[in-house]
């Protein structure tokens, strides 16, 4: 699939549930309302569309969510992909997650074919990851870790920088990674969907100084290390490590954007921080052949934006886009 500025797509994000067992301050409210069940797609129409879209070139695909690890049967799913990975159709089967569930799961997650997880975590720090997460518990994560280590999958560590909440942190959390042989990644707060009480601009942190910071103790070394993704490397001289910088704000990464997201209602949203998207929902139930589904997967990468222009509105405190992260997933 090409888009019309020659991009090649061949990344699909799937957002399997809205749904999370956390509410992080960032991305959801604490009394956050979620789809009623009847309009999130099922575990076999995901894997229909999924398919589709391996059909059509897609070569990665990373499950996120809300939780991913939440949602009913999620292994079947995740089973039925890594298939497609033995046969040669797929080149990465991956999810990010909260590490909530991962005690759980991380051994069939290897054994269905995932290599390599994103986990999200903005603090080492017991009560300050209760105060971000609202309902998460640190030692759970830090077994969910373990397990993942234990089970040979890689692990990334995602860390979206917070102003005066974890910014004191990030030495601990670069020598950590080095140590448990983590890459590190940190993320810009983005400005998405309602979050009640805290507002963005408190939050907004840009991730030059992090680095300029960071520059200051640690020897960085700039990397041509790529993921496919927006994220920049670098590598620790001492810990050996990879840290990741994803500006969304401060730097434009849509040049070589190959991704589009589909969300767990079956809405495809061909750019993060754009609000043009395309429903394959009806496609997909109207018809049980793919000739409908296949034709509009194309046309709407016929419409693919050339970019996003991501504002913390200054005038409104409002969120540049109104879905949340966990809609699209990120
Ligand atoms: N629940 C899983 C997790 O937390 O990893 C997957 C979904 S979560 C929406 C995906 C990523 O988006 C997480 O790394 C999270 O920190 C990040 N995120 C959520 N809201 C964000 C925001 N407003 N700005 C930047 N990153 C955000
Ligand atoms: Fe849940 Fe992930 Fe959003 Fe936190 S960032 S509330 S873990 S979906």
């Amino acid at each position: 699939m090409i888009d019309p500025f020659g991009r090649t797509v061949s990344y699909l994000r799937v957002s399997v549930t809205d749904r999370c067992d956390f509410r992080c301050v960032y991305c959801m409210a604490e009394d956050m309302t979620f789809l009623p069940k009847a309009d999130v797609l099922s575990l076999e129409e995901l894997d229909r569309l999924c398919n589709a879209f391996i059909r059509q070139g897609v070569r990665k695909l990373r499950l996120t969510g809300g939780e991913p690890l939440v949602r009913r049967n999620i292994m079947w799913l995740i089973e039925r992909l890594g298939r497609q990975i033995e046969r040669g159709a797929l080149d990465e089967l991956t999810l990010t997650t909260n590490g909530s569930q991962l005690a759980k799961y991380a051994t069939a997650l290897k054994a269905a074919g995932v290599r390599r997880i994103n986990v999200s975590l903005d603090t080492l720090d017991e009560q300050k990851f209760a105060a971000i997460t609202r309902w998460g518990r640190l030692g759970q994560v830090m077994d969910g870790l373990e397990a993942a280590k234990r089970a040979g999958l890689k692990v990334k560590i995602n860390t979206v920088a917070l102003k005066g909440v974890n910014d004191g942190e990030f030495d601990d959390l670069v020598a950590w990674c080095g140590a448990e042989g983590h890459d590190l990644t940190f993320i810009e707060v983005m400005p998405m969907g309602e979050i009640g009480g805290e507002a963005r601009l408190d939050q907004y942190l840009p991730l030059s100084r992090v680095r300029a910071d960071l520059a200051r103790r640690w020897s960085l070394a700039e990397s041509d290390y790529r993921t496919g993704g927006p994220a920049r490397y670098v590598t620790v001289g001492e810990t050996g490590g990879r840290v990741g910088f994803i500006t969304p704000l401060t730097h434009n990464f849509c040049e070589s954007c190959n991704r589009v997201r589909l969300t767990c209602t079956g809405t495809l949203y061909m750019c993060l921080g754009q609000e043009d998207a395309a429903d394959l929902r009806a496609p997909l139930r109207a018809s049980e052949s793919d000739e409908l589904l296949d034709g509009a997967i194309l046309e709407a990468i016929g419409r693919k934006p050339k970019g996003h222009d991501f504002v913390i509105d200054r005038s409104h405190h409002g969120p540049a886009v109104p879905r949340h992260m966990s809609v699209t997933g990120g």
